[in-house]
């Protein structure tokens, strides 16, 4: 594809033909580098994700457009890392907030499965793949062959399973982002954290084993005696940072009612 470009040491400044990230300067061990705020379009702009509320990173992005106009903000769901400077960044541009969640819009219009998004003549197609959060999208760039992918796949490690999500949605939608990426040749994956994706189909099926992988862990450490969710995370997520345990362990719930639910 042209245009791709993927910088070495940080997100900030991947870039498809119609899409740039501004890295939010926000790093954690859950938002890896820190929240990638894309921009997509031409003379006027679409902007996914302003991140947290983080006045220097809504201004950088403000300055970056210059006499661009913002028609539009896209949230791919409502954690505070994409959504929290939702509200300011509106009020910089006097664009809208489009979000499936209704408590993350600001204007008339929703987001939805199906709906395609035009900006100066180009079209993005949203997808509903809930899992991660209930309200998660991702959003489709035809003319790029590249898919926004929020916190449905990162850049970088595998994602969790957040206490609005669910596991039986999330494999769901793993599946139909992999049908799609076949179908539609997905040339990149643009992640809401980490680094740009250049194989999405390798990066699915990675996901897709990890996930039947940690499943088969888990029942063998509920083999093992392991009973609550935080002794299964402490043998399961043993190699995992511990600051990612409590988020682990939510993960671990989602995964036991999955379990239960076969
Ligand atoms: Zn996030």
């Amino acid at each position: 594809m042209s245009g791709l470009h993927i910088p070495l040491d940080t997100p900030d400044g991947s870039r498809t033909a119609h899409a740039e990230n501004l890295l939010a300067p926000n790093p954690s061990a859950m938002t890896l580098d820190g929240t990638n705020t894309w921009v997509i379009g031409g003379r006027e702009v679409v902007v996914v994700d302003p991140g947290p509320d983080d006045e220097a990173h809504l201004l950088r992005v403000r300055d970056h457009l210059g006499e661009r106009r913002v028609t539009q903000i896209l949230l791919t769901h409502g954690h505070v890392d994409h959504s929290g400077g939702a509200r300011r960044f509106a009020g910089l541009t006097g664009a809208p907030v489009r979000a499936l969640d209704p408590r993350h819009r600001l204007g008339d219009e929703g987001l939805a499965d199906g709906d395609v998004v035009v900006v100066d003549g180009l079209e993005i197609h949203v997808y509903g793949t809930p899992g991660h959060s209930a309200d998660s999208l991702c959003f489709w760039l035809p003319d790029d062959r590249a898919m926004l992918t929020g916190d449905t796949v990162l850049g970088r490690g595998t994602t969790i399973i957040a206490q609005d999500g669910g596991l039986a949605d999330y494999l769901h939608s793993l599946d139909r982002l992999r049908a799609a990426a076949e179908s539609l040749e997905a040339r990149a994956l643009l992640p809401g954290h980490g680094p740009v994706l250049p194989d999405p189909i390798g990066a699915l099926d990675g996901y897709l084993a990890h996930r039947r992988e940690r499943l088969d862990q888990i029942r063998e450490a509920r083999r093992r005696g392991a009973r609550t969710p935080r002794e299964i995370v402490r043998i399961v997520y043993a190699d995992v940072d511990r600051s990612l345990w409590p988020a682990a362990e939510v993960s671990v719930r989602a995964q036991l009612d999955y379990l239960e639910r076969l």
